[in-house]
Protein backbone atom coordinates (compact mmCIF):
# COMPACT_ATOMS: atom_id res chain seq x y z
CA UNK A 1 0.00 0.00 0.00
CA UNK A 2 1.54 3.27 -0.68
CA UNK A 3 0.26 6.26 0.98
CA UNK A 4 1.00 10.26 -0.18
CA UNK A 5 2.29 12.00 2.78
CA UNK A 6 2.03 16.27 2.24
CA UNK A 7 4.01 18.94 3.68
CA UNK A 8 2.39 21.80 5.38
CA UNK A 9 3.05 25.60 5.74
CA UNK A 10 2.07 27.93 8.16
CA UNK A 11 -0.26 30.61 6.34
CA UNK A 12 -0.10 32.63 9.76
CA UNK A 13 1.85 31.59 13.70
CA UNK A 14 1.67 32.80 16.75
CA UNK A 15 2.66 31.94 20.11
CA UNK A 16 0.35 32.97 22.40
CA UNK A 17 2.44 32.07 25.75
CA UNK A 18 4.77 29.28 26.77
CA UNK A 19 3.15 27.42 29.66
CA UNK A 20 4.79 26.08 32.98
CA UNK A 21 5.59 22.98 31.70
CA UNK A 22 7.32 24.08 29.12
CA UNK A 23 5.49 23.64 26.00
CA UNK A 24 4.31 26.53 24.32
CA UNK A 25 0.98 27.53 23.70
CA UNK A 26 0.47 28.17 19.50
CA UNK A 27 -2.44 29.55 17.70
CA UNK A 28 -1.36 28.79 13.86
CA UNK A 29 -3.26 28.48 10.43
CA UNK A 30 -2.12 25.45 8.61
CA UNK A 31 -2.35 24.90 4.89
CA UNK A 32 -1.37 21.20 3.28
CA UNK A 33 1.19 22.07 -0.27
CA UNK A 34 1.07 19.62 -2.65
CA UNK A 35 5.14 18.58 -1.78
CA UNK A 36 4.71 14.65 -1.42
CA UNK A 37 6.83 12.12 0.91
CA UNK A 38 5.74 8.56 -0.67
CA UNK A 39 5.10 6.20 2.45
CA UNK A 40 4.81 1.83 1.38
CA UNK A 41 3.97 -0.44 4.15
CA UNK A 42 4.30 -3.87 3.65
CA UNK A 43 3.16 -6.71 5.28
CA UNK A 44 5.76 -9.76 6.12
CA UNK A 45 5.63 -12.73 7.55
CA UNK A 46 8.54 -12.27 10.14
CA UNK A 47 7.16 -9.96 13.12
CA UNK A 48 8.73 -6.84 13.81
CA UNK A 49 8.73 -3.79 11.93
CA UNK A 50 12.25 -2.94 9.33
CA UNK A 51 12.27 0.43 7.78
CA UNK A 52 14.30 1.91 4.15
CA UNK A 53 14.68 5.44 3.28
CA UNK A 54 16.15 7.46 0.50
CA UNK A 55 18.08 9.66 3.16
CA UNK A 56 21.13 7.92 4.44
CA UNK A 57 20.87 10.13 7.73
CA UNK A 58 17.34 9.61 9.08
CA UNK A 59 17.00 6.93 11.71
CA UNK A 60 15.61 3.71 10.77
CA UNK A 61 14.74 2.78 14.34
CA UNK A 62 12.12 3.87 16.98
CA UNK A 63 13.86 7.46 16.24
CA UNK A 64 12.55 7.55 12.95
CA UNK A 65 8.76 9.26 13.30
CA UNK A 66 7.41 7.08 10.56
CA UNK A 67 8.80 3.65 12.80
CA UNK A 68 7.27 5.22 15.89
CA UNK A 69 3.99 5.48 14.17
CA UNK A 70 3.93 1.75 13.14
CA UNK A 71 4.99 0.98 16.46
CA UNK A 72 2.50 2.43 18.44
CA UNK A 73 -0.64 1.12 16.53
CA UNK A 74 0.84 -2.44 16.24
CA UNK A 75 1.65 -2.96 19.89
CA UNK A 76 -2.18 -1.51 20.88
CA UNK A 77 -3.92 -4.13 18.55
CA UNK A 78 -0.99 -6.99 19.33
CA UNK A 79 -0.35 -7.37 15.51
CA UNK A 80 1.85 -10.18 15.57
CA UNK A 81 2.88 -9.76 11.44
CA UNK A 82 5.58 -8.00 10.33
CA UNK A 83 5.87 -4.31 8.62
CA UNK A 84 7.99 -2.93 6.16
CA UNK A 85 7.75 0.58 5.47
CA UNK A 86 9.53 2.16 2.74
CA UNK A 87 9.98 5.76 3.20
CA UNK A 88 10.73 8.15 -0.01
CA UNK A 89 11.32 11.40 1.24
CA UNK A 90 11.12 14.40 -0.99
CA UNK A 91 10.16 16.99 1.70
CA UNK A 92 13.49 18.61 3.21
CA UNK A 93 13.86 17.44 6.52
CA UNK A 94 14.07 20.23 9.28
CA UNK A 95 12.51 22.58 7.17
CA UNK A 96 9.35 23.65 9.30
CA UNK A 97 7.37 21.92 6.45
CA UNK A 98 6.30 18.96 9.03
CA UNK A 99 7.55 16.24 6.91
CA UNK A 100 8.02 13.94 9.51
CA UNK A 101 5.00 14.07 11.11
CA UNK A 102 3.68 13.69 7.87
CA UNK A 103 5.14 10.82 7.00
CA UNK A 104 4.11 9.51 10.71
CA UNK A 105 0.30 10.71 9.69
CA UNK A 106 0.56 8.54 6.66
CA UNK A 107 1.87 5.25 8.24
CA UNK A 108 -1.22 5.50 10.91
CA UNK A 109 -3.38 5.57 8.38
CA UNK A 110 -1.65 2.69 6.18
CA UNK A 111 -1.57 0.78 9.19
CA UNK A 112 -4.66 0.88 10.05
CA UNK A 113 -5.94 0.23 6.53
CA UNK A 114 -3.27 -2.90 5.89
CA UNK A 115 -4.58 -4.87 9.12
CA UNK A 116 -8.08 -3.78 8.82
CA UNK A 117 -7.67 -2.37 12.79
CA UNK A 118 -11.34 -0.14 12.36
CA UNK A 119 -10.22 3.17 13.49
CA UNK A 120 -11.99 6.33 12.41
CA UNK A 121 -10.20 9.47 11.82
CA UNK A 122 -10.53 11.14 15.07
CA UNK A 123 -9.63 7.67 16.89
CA UNK A 124 -6.27 8.16 14.28
CA UNK A 125 -5.50 11.91 15.65
CA UNK A 126 -5.47 10.90 19.11
CA UNK A 127 -2.79 8.02 18.47
CA UNK A 128 -0.69 10.77 16.77
CA UNK A 129 -0.82 12.88 19.02
CA UNK A 130 1.40 10.70 21.33
CA UNK A 131 3.76 10.84 18.33
CA UNK A 132 3.97 14.77 17.97
CA UNK A 133 1.80 17.84 18.21
CA UNK A 134 1.17 18.29 14.25
CA UNK A 135 0.96 14.70 13.75
CA UNK A 136 -3.28 14.88 14.35
CA UNK A 137 -3.26 18.38 11.98
CA UNK A 138 -1.42 15.97 9.26
CA UNK A 139 -3.79 13.20 9.60
CA UNK A 140 -6.40 15.57 9.09
CA UNK A 141 -5.29 17.80 5.73
CA UNK A 142 -6.37 20.83 3.93
CA UNK A 143 -6.70 24.51 5.87
CA UNK A 144 -7.23 24.38 9.08
CA UNK A 145 -6.91 26.66 13.01
CA UNK A 146 -4.79 24.76 14.91
CA UNK A 147 -4.69 25.55 18.54
CA UNK A 148 -3.26 24.37 22.23
CA UNK A 149 -0.26 22.61 21.38
CA UNK A 150 -1.36 22.19 17.76
CA UNK A 151 -3.24 19.27 18.47
CA UNK A 152 -6.92 21.55 18.84
CA UNK A 153 -7.52 21.63 15.46
CA UNK A 154 -10.76 23.27 13.85
CA UNK A 155 -10.79 23.19 10.04
CA UNK A 156 -11.63 26.03 7.56
CA UNK A 157 -12.67 26.08 3.75
CA UNK A 158 -10.20 25.74 1.08
CA UNK A 159 -8.14 28.85 0.49
CA UNK A 160 -8.83 30.82 -2.88
CA UNK A 161 -6.88 29.33 -5.57
CA UNK A 162 -3.15 30.67 -5.84
CA UNK A 163 0.33 29.43 -6.42
CA UNK A 164 3.14 29.11 -3.66
CA UNK A 165 6.57 29.19 -3.96
CA UNK A 166 8.70 27.42 -1.35
CA UNK A 167 12.43 28.06 -0.83
CA UNK A 168 14.63 26.41 1.51
CA UNK A 169 17.92 27.29 2.56
CA UNK A 170 20.49 24.79 2.24
CA UNK A 171 20.66 25.18 6.08
CA UNK A 172 19.04 23.27 8.55
CA UNK A 173 17.19 24.63 12.22
CA UNK A 174 16.41 23.19 15.00
CA UNK A 175 12.57 23.88 15.87
CA UNK A 176 13.55 23.37 19.55
CA UNK A 177 16.23 25.76 19.38
CA UNK A 178 14.19 28.33 17.67
CA UNK A 179 11.18 27.99 20.30
CA UNK A 180 13.95 28.14 23.18
CA UNK A 181 14.93 31.60 22.05
CA UNK A 182 11.36 32.62 21.74
CA UNK A 183 10.67 34.72 24.84
CA UNK A 184 7.02 34.31 24.08
CA UNK A 185 6.01 35.71 27.36
CA UNK A 186 7.37 39.25 26.34
CA UNK A 187 5.91 39.11 22.80
CA UNK A 188 4.17 42.26 21.93
CA UNK A 189 3.02 42.22 18.73
CA UNK A 190 1.01 39.16 17.86
CA UNK A 191 0.03 38.03 13.99
CA UNK A 192 -4.04 38.34 13.28
CA UNK A 193 -4.61 34.78 13.18
CA UNK A 194 -8.44 35.59 13.89
CA UNK A 195 -8.64 38.30 11.34
CA UNK A 196 -6.70 35.82 8.99
CA UNK A 197 -9.56 32.58 9.61
CA UNK A 198 -12.33 35.57 8.80
CA UNK A 199 -10.48 36.09 5.99
CA UNK A 200 -10.26 32.37 5.20
CA UNK A 201 -14.44 31.89 5.66
CA UNK A 202 -14.75 35.02 3.80
CA UNK A 203 -12.66 33.43 1.22
CA UNK A 204 -10.55 36.49 0.93
CA UNK A 205 -7.76 36.06 -0.54
CA UNK A 206 -6.14 39.60 0.25
CA UNK A 207 -7.42 39.81 3.92
CA UNK A 208 -5.13 35.93 3.93
CA UNK A 209 -2.38 37.43 2.67
CA UNK A 210 -2.67 40.69 4.21
CA UNK A 211 -2.00 39.05 7.75
CA UNK A 212 0.32 36.54 6.91
CA UNK A 213 2.91 36.43 9.62
CA UNK A 214 5.42 34.51 11.81
CA UNK A 215 5.99 35.52 14.97
CA UNK A 216 9.12 32.63 14.99
CA UNK A 217 10.56 35.08 12.50
CA UNK A 218 11.47 37.27 15.43
CA UNK A 219 14.25 34.64 16.22
CA UNK A 220 15.09 33.87 12.96
CA UNK A 221 15.26 36.53 10.65
CA UNK A 222 17.93 38.56 12.62
CA UNK A 223 20.08 35.04 13.12
CA UNK A 224 19.98 34.41 9.20
CA UNK A 225 19.92 37.28 6.76
CA UNK A 226 18.87 35.28 3.99
CA UNK A 227 15.21 34.65 5.60
CA UNK A 228 14.79 38.56 4.87
CA UNK A 229 16.65 38.59 1.25
CA UNK A 230 14.08 35.23 0.02
CA UNK A 231 11.19 37.15 1.26
CA UNK A 232 12.23 40.66 -0.61
CA UNK A 233 13.11 38.60 -3.50
CA UNK A 234 9.42 36.79 -3.99
CA UNK A 235 7.80 40.32 -3.25
CA UNK A 236 10.10 41.83 -5.68
CA UNK A 237 8.53 39.06 -8.14
CA UNK A 238 4.87 39.72 -7.37
CA UNK A 239 3.98 37.39 -4.59
CA UNK A 240 1.08 38.72 -2.62
CA UNK A 241 2.81 37.95 0.65
CA UNK A 242 6.21 35.81 1.72
CA UNK A 243 7.01 34.63 5.14
CA UNK A 244 9.13 31.83 6.57
CA UNK A 245 6.82 28.20 7.34
CA UNK A 246 7.25 26.73 11.30
CA UNK A 247 10.55 27.27 12.76
CA UNK A 248 12.07 27.79 9.52
CA UNK A 249 13.90 28.06 7.41
CA UNK A 250 11.53 27.67 4.55
CA UNK A 251 10.12 30.68 3.44
CA UNK A 252 7.58 30.89 1.05
CA UNK A 253 5.42 33.33 -1.30
CA UNK A 254 2.05 33.09 -2.09
CA UNK A 255 1.92 34.09 -5.98
CA UNK A 256 -1.22 35.13 -7.93
CA UNK A 257 -0.41 32.38 -10.31
CA UNK A 258 2.46 30.04 -11.26
CA UNK A 259 3.75 32.14 -14.18
CA UNK A 260 4.74 34.22 -11.48
CA UNK A 261 6.25 31.69 -8.80
CA UNK A 262 7.98 30.10 -11.89
CA UNK A 263 9.97 33.26 -13.05
CA UNK A 264 10.45 33.52 -8.84
CA UNK A 265 11.68 29.85 -9.26
CA UNK A 266 14.43 30.69 -11.98
CA UNK A 267 15.70 34.10 -9.89
CA UNK A 268 16.51 31.46 -6.63
CA UNK A 269 17.85 28.15 -8.01
CA UNK A 270 21.67 27.87 -8.07
CA UNK A 271 21.84 31.05 -5.56
CA UNK A 272 24.68 30.01 -3.52
CA UNK A 273 23.29 28.63 -0.29
CA UNK A 274 20.22 28.11 -1.67
CA UNK A 275 18.76 24.11 -1.07
CA UNK A 276 15.27 23.28 -2.93
CA UNK A 277 13.18 26.06 -5.04
CA UNK A 278 9.81 24.29 -5.46
CA UNK A 279 6.63 25.30 -6.86
CA UNK A 280 3.54 24.17 -5.93
CA UNK A 281 -0.31 24.73 -5.00
CA UNK A 282 -2.85 24.75 -1.94
CA UNK A 283 -4.19 20.77 -1.43
CA UNK A 284 -7.66 20.08 -0.01
CA UNK A 285 -7.43 17.92 3.25
CA UNK A 286 -8.32 13.97 3.27
CA UNK A 287 -11.03 12.31 2.59
CA UNK A 288 -11.66 9.26 5.02
P1 LIG B 1 7.99 21.03 11.86
O1 LIG B 1 7.45 21.87 10.75
O2 LIG B 1 6.93 20.16 12.52
O3 LIG B 1 8.84 21.79 12.82
P2 LIG B 1 10.27 20.10 10.46
O4 LIG B 1 10.02 20.25 9.00
O5 LIG B 1 11.05 21.20 11.12
O6 LIG B 1 8.91 19.91 11.19
P3 LIG B 1 10.98 17.32 10.22
O7 LIG B 1 11.54 17.25 8.84
O8 LIG B 1 9.62 16.80 10.41
O9 LIG B 1 11.09 18.80 10.77
O10 LIG B 1 11.98 16.52 11.20
C1 LIG B 1 12.69 17.08 12.25
C2 LIG B 1 13.58 16.04 12.93
O11 LIG B 1 12.91 14.81 13.14
C3 LIG B 1 14.80 15.73 12.10
O12 LIG B 1 15.91 16.24 12.77
C4 LIG B 1 14.88 14.20 12.00
O13 LIG B 1 16.09 13.67 12.45
C5 LIG B 1 13.74 13.67 12.85
N1 LIG B 1 12.94 12.67 12.11
C6 LIG B 1 12.48 11.52 12.58
N2 LIG B 1 11.76 10.86 11.67
C7 LIG B 1 11.74 11.61 10.56
C8 LIG B 1 11.15 11.46 9.28
N3 LIG B 1 10.42 10.40 8.95
N4 LIG B 1 11.33 12.46 8.39
C9 LIG B 1 12.04 13.57 8.74
N5 LIG B 1 12.62 13.75 9.93
C10 LIG B 1 12.49 12.79 10.84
Amino acid sequence: MILRAPAKINLGLDVLRKREDGYHEVKMVMQTVAMFDTVEVTERKEGGITLETNRSFLPTNENNLAYKAAALLMNEFNVTAGLHIRLQKFIPVAAGLAGGSSDAAAVLIGVNRLFGLGLTQKELMERGRKIGADVPYCILGGTALAEGIGEILTPLPAIPDCSILLAKPSFSVSTREIYQALRANELTDHPDIDGMTAAIRAGDLDGIVRRCDNVLERVTAPRFPVIGELEREMLSFGAFASIMSGSGPTVFGIFPDQESALACKAALIGRPGMGRVFATVPMEGRRF
